[in-house]
């Protein structure tokens, strides 16, 4: 059988593991197994891909080897090093390199195609002046969408590139990309401009393949591009911007495979653009606003970094609890409502809180916990926390289910949670979160928040639950008030 078909055998048999994978990634109790088939379905694509990189000869196996060592060895330490709640800057460096990579092989590409036609011409040339007036003539021929491709590989994986790296600076709170929306007059029209400009560029490339230098305006009006789009969202946006980068990046690598005429890319490609599109719009639901909106709004929070900044003093009284009056109020509950938030994946807290959980569980009183769509700082991100601490799953109740719960529960336990909590959304019309649903815990009968000061959230936003009179604060780090809570439940 030759090469070319074995391969093609392994992408399909790749293919199919991405899609089981996917589906298996759906649902909590599979979802290891997805990303393990999803894995090595990537690693068979990968292998097939080398034998035929070393079939046509095209770059020494030393290379690809040398180069993926180091590869390996930087994604090992980055992945090592980095906490779950670095998560998010991580996942957008890695759209940032996805696109970036898109980009290069697309440009590489071409100037590999450009350097056999000259040989080509040249060959002819040197036959008897049989110059062939176009490529078309050569045996190096390409079809014309595969220069489209090549524009639209650059032009995506440029923007993906560069509104990343914004991204992951506005999520690591660099000073140089503020959290806040920056906009600015005729910006939209200059991000028009700067797709057009690209976009005919791709064009005329189908027409004048040999003319490598439209892909020069093409590569800088895209990382421009990349930059105005990023730094016009909002702090509180950030969740949806991840997703769609994440599926630029995906519709980046699809074009790129089109221009190596790679089936594997294409609908390895294919399934990231799809997927980070789906989530992208369930982050849009998740925080009331459509797609056009969170990319030309400018609606966003102030601080943007991780923990926000600033003191809340919207005015009244904060009450404060001691451990010994909370965990009298605890067991005398028949309902608890664990409210996880960014607070408890930073403090590590989840073992402490299944504790708890179990502790109020052996006193015969109901636990359930309210996960808000983008609580924490990617998607699942507490579901993914409260597993690892064997939390069961149908204990976790999504946005509607937890609402319709507030007004039975007796303590709503709200751990590091801030603006998912924030009672501005439903009011505050000036708000950067206004409009995004939230967790209505101060529906439930009591409300304890734990948190370390009156510091405000990721959005930057003033907290009104903190003064609302059924409200009690336990100040400090959530796994040690956790873990008093449990102490003082027990020895009470
Ligand atoms: P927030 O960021 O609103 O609030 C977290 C709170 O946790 C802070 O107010 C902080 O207060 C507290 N905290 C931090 N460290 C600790 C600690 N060690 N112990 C106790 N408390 C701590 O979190 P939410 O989960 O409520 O909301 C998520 C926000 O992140 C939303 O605005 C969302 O849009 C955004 N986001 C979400 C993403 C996603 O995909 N889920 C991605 C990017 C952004 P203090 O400093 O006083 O302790």
């Amino acid at each position: 059988m030759p090469l070319e078909t074995i391969v093609n055998y392994a992408y399909v048999l790749a293919a199919v593991m991405f899609i089981l994978g996917l589906m298996w990634m759906t649902s909590v109790p599979t979802a290891r197994r997805g990303n393990l088939v999803s894995s090595l379905g990537m690693l068979i694509a990968a292998v097939a891909t080398l034998f035929l990189v070393q079939g046509n000869q095209m770059l020494s196996l030393a290379w690809i080897a040398g180069a993926l060592v180091v590869g390996s060895v930087i994604g090992l330490l980055l992945a090592v090093r980095t906490p779950m709640t670095g998560m998010p800057q991580m996942v957008a460096l890695l759209n940032g390199f996805g696109g970036i990579a898109s980009l290069l092989v697309a440009w590489g590409d071409y100037e590999t195609w450009r350097g056999k036609l000259e040989t080509a011409q040249s060959g002819l040339a040197a036959l008897g002046g049989l110059i062939a007036s176009t490529p078309a003539e050569l045996p190096i021929a390409r079809h014309g969408y595969e220069f489209l491709a090549i524009g639209l590989t650059v032009l995506v994986g440029g923007v993906t590139f560069t509104g990343s790296l914004v991204a992951f600076g506005k999520l690591q709170g660099l000073k140089i990309t503020p959290g806040r929306p920056i906009q600015f007059k005729g910006q939209q029209i200059i991000n028009t401009l700067l797709v057009l400009i690209a976009l005919a560029a791709s064009v005329a490339l189908i027409f004048e393949p040999t003319w490598g230098w439209l892909i020069v305006p093409i590569a800088i009006a895209s990382l421009v591009l990349g930059v105005l789009l990023v730094i016009g969202i909002g702090g509180a946006d950030m969740p949806v911007v991840i997703s769609l980068l994440n599926s630029y990046s995906g519709i980046a690598a699809a074009f790129a495979g089109f221009v190596l005429n790679n089936s594997a890319l294409i609908i390895t490609g294919a399934l990231v653009g799809a997927s980070g599109i789906i989530l992208t719009s369930i982050m849009c639901k998740a925080m009331n606003r459509s797609l056009l909106n969170v990319l030309f709004g400018g609606v966003g929070g102030a601080s943007g970094s991780a923990g926000g900044g600033g003191s809340g003093k919207t005015g009244g009284q904060v009450r404060e609890f001691s451990m010994e009056d909370a965990g009298i109020v605890l067991d005398a509950a028949r309902q608890v409502m664990v409210v996880p938030g960014y607070g408890m994946a930073v403090a590590q807290a989840q073992h402490s809180v299944k504790e708890l959980a179990d502790e109020l569980e052996r006193r015969g009183i109901n636990v359930k916990y309210a996960i808000h769509p983008v609580a924490g700082r990617m998607p699942g991100h507490m579901n993914v926390l409260l597993a690892e601490a064997n939390v069961p799953y149908e204990s976790l109740l999504d946005l509607d289910q937890s609402n319709a719960e507030f007004e039975q529960t007796d303590v709503a336990l709200v751990i590091g949670a801030n603006d998912v909590t924030n009672p501005a959304a439903r009011t505050a019309t000036d708000s950067p979160i206004y409009g995004m649903p939230i967790l209505d815990v101060d529906k439930a009968r009591t409300i304890f928040v734990i948190k370390r000061s009156m510091n405000t959230g990721f959005a930057g936003v003033e907290n009104d639950l903190y003064y609302d009179p059924k409200t009690a604060m336990l100040f400090g780090d959530a796994k040690k008030v956790v873990s008093a809570l449990t102490s003082a439940l027990k020895n009470g």
